[in-house]
């Protein structure tokens, strides 16, 4: 099923952070040598595994690893999607909430006392500086914005990222479902 027609151009693509374990980073990292092929096709020019500080403007790609967890996500995530054409929410954490989600039942005070009160008896105080300030709740990506694909699995395979990544550079639809799925 073609979506897009596919570009001889390199596409823009970035990949971003928010609340996860950096284990879907180290999935994508994971596809080794064919990241070579990748390479010929994409230009990777926002990541943490690129040093650059701003979001582009104007970008084709946006993978995100992890969930909306704390004010400075939820700005970050709307920067991006304002400069992304095609917004990808890549692994569970992104897609679902998943493991850091695990907090919303328990609430903001009680976690941020066990972390930094109960949990730290050398200098025990909860940050007012520095460290984020954390949402009430915390949400899939496509609860703040819109999402244009879905990549599940914890992480998604190496495999399955460059499945995903070669049939949309193609000009193709992704077919993930017989691959992969929530908790893969
Ligand atoms: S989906 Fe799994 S591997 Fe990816 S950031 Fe979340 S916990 Fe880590």
């Amino acid at each position: 099923m073609t979506k897009a027609k596919a570009s001889t151009a390199k596409k823009r693509v970035a990949t971003v952070w928010l609340d996860g374990c950096s284990g879907c980073h180290m999935s994508f990292i994971d596809i080794d040598e064919r990241l070579l092929g990748l390479a010929s096709q994409i230009e990777l020019l926002y990541s943490p595994l690129v040093d650059r500080k701003d979001f582009p403007e104007d970008m084709d790609l946006t993978l995100v690893e992890g969930s909306v967890s704390s004010e400075e996500d939820l700005h970050k995530i709307k920067i991006v999607r304002s400069r992304t054409k095609i917004l990808v929410s890549l692994g569970d954490c992104a897609v679902t909430g998943n493991v850091p989600s695990m907090r919303n039942p328990i609430g903001v005070q009680a976690v941020m006392q066990r972390a930094y009160l109960e949990s730290n008896l050398v200098h025990a105080a909860i940050p007012s500086q520095i460290v984020p300030k954390l949402l009430p709740v915390v949400t899939p990506v496509h609860a703040v914005v819109k999402v244009d694909y879905f990549v599940p699995g914890c992480p998604p395979s190496a495999d399955t990222i460059y499945f995903f990544l070669t049939e949309l550079l193609a000009g193709r639809t992704p077919d993930l479902y017989s691959i992969t799925r929530f908790g893969k």
